[in-house]
């Protein structure tokens, strides 16, 4: 079979090299350069999952991503020689203000639920393992540890997902314009990529995976592009590898002394530019949680756009009315996590499959419906 992917982010490069190891002709369509927006933008963190006491369908996809990631890093790893920076780090989650304790012991009596792996840590415990922390000493700091949260790097993850499609065969079109579909009437002939002559390419099905502006291609889907703004810092070495949660901010170190710090949650449209503002305030909390993070150890600083959707959860399924155009769009804040069964799932969808989760809570005409 022939599938056309059109967005060549995390969503559609994940769904590309998932079809490709079924054997399927695959060819993505994207506008810029491969894996260059949100996907490259964020952070690369994965919060716990639990497979035994997953109840939402939404449980079950970031549960199947946890059983696939460290598969599909060791896969990649083989096929590339790329590492992606699969780590299964662990977390630590702080609250010092008192609206943050309340948020955090709402969140640990969820962890409880669900069976997650999780250790209220001493102030003696927090200067023995993070005394390079700023408030690691504070006696009334709330600290938690999770030892099953993970991080990849992205930008690494997509550098590898890029060579293994291309290894296998995958057609990668880039700087293609705004792709468009191709319709007569309900019917769906190919996809019109602009910036190549206005070259139409035809498939057996088609998916959209064009993240926050996949309502400029599909009219019918509710978008909203959430701008996060991100700080890049380089240590002499890593002080730990453990991802530090405080409210929403969020401190990730990379095993090579490179550590991110993130991110403002903003709606700004489509704008992609960081603010003095945002920066600003981003930078004052790096260095209060830890103080290492000096001016002259920034690297770079960027903003990028999470995919988000009027209820919360991703646009997965058929398009309303098609049964050969599938949508796998709108994963907000979790894209990177949710990748590799939201490939899976489509793939199957694509085969003409059951999947193994129940998608009906993701189905794109729910956003119809509520018009
Ligand atoms: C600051 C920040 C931090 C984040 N942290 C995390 C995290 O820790 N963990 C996590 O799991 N997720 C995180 N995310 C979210 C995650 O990055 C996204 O959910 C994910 O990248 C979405 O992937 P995507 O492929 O749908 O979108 P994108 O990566 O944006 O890819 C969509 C692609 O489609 C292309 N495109 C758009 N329109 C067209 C068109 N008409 N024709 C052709 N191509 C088109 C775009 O150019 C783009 O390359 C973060 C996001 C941000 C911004």
């Amino acid at each position: 079979m022939k599938v056309a992917i059109v967005g060549g982010g995390v969503i559609g490069l994940s769904l590309a090299y998932e079809l490709n190891r079924r054997g399927h002709e695959v060819v993505v369509a994207e506008r810029g350069r491969m894996g260059r927006q949100s996907s490259w933008a964020g952070a690369g963190v994965f919060p716990p999952s639990n497979i035994d006491t997953a109840i939402h369908p939404l449980e079950h996809l970031e549960a199947r991503s946890d059983q696939l990631h460290p598969i599909w890093a060791r896969d990649l790893k083989k096929q590339t020689g790329i590492d992606t920076g699969f780590l299964r780090c662990g977390g630590l989650y702080l609250a010092r203000t008192v609206g943050e304790k309340a948020a955090l012991s709402a969140v640990v009596g969820e962890w409880q639920e669900r069976a997650f792996e999780a250790v209220q840590l001493t102030p003696a415990e927090m200067e023995t393992r993070f005394g390079d922390l700023g408030c690691a000493g504070d006696e009334k700091l709330i600290a938690w540890w999770l030892p099953g949260e993970t991080q990849i790097c992205n930008p690494h993850h997509l550098e590898a997902l890029v060579a293994a499609c291309k290894a296998g065969g995958v057609t990668l079109l880039e700087n293609c314009g705004d792709v468009r579909l191709d319709q007569a009437g309900e019917t769906v002939k190919g996809i019109i990529l602009p910036d190549h002559d206005q070259q139409t390419i035809t498939a057996d099905a088609y998916c959209i995976t064009a993240g926050a502006w996949a309502q400029q291609i599909v009219s019918a889907l509710p978008m909203v592009p959430v701008r996060g703004q991100m700080l890049l810092y380089k240590l002499d070495a890593a002080p730990f590898t453990t991802v530090v949660n405080e409210g929403s901010r969020y401190l990730v170190p990379r095993a090579d002394g490179y550590v991110l710090f993130g991110a403002t949650i903003e709606e700004a449209g489509f704008d992609t530019s960081t603010t003095p503002e945002g920066l600003a305030n981003l930078k004052q909390h790096a260095q209060d949680l830890l103080p290492a993070l000096t001016e002259d150890r920034l690297v770079k600083s960027w903003a990028g756009l999470r995919p988000g959707t009027f209820d919360g959860f991703p646009y997965i399924g058929p398009l309303a009315g098609h049964d050969n155009v599938f949508i796998a769009a709108g994963h907000f804040k979790a894209g990177l996590h949710l990748a590799p069964a939201t490939a899976e799932v489509v793939s199957d969808l694509i085969e003409r499959k059951e999947p193994t989760i129940d998608l009906r809570p993701f189905a794109p005409s729910r956003a119809t419906m509520t018009q």
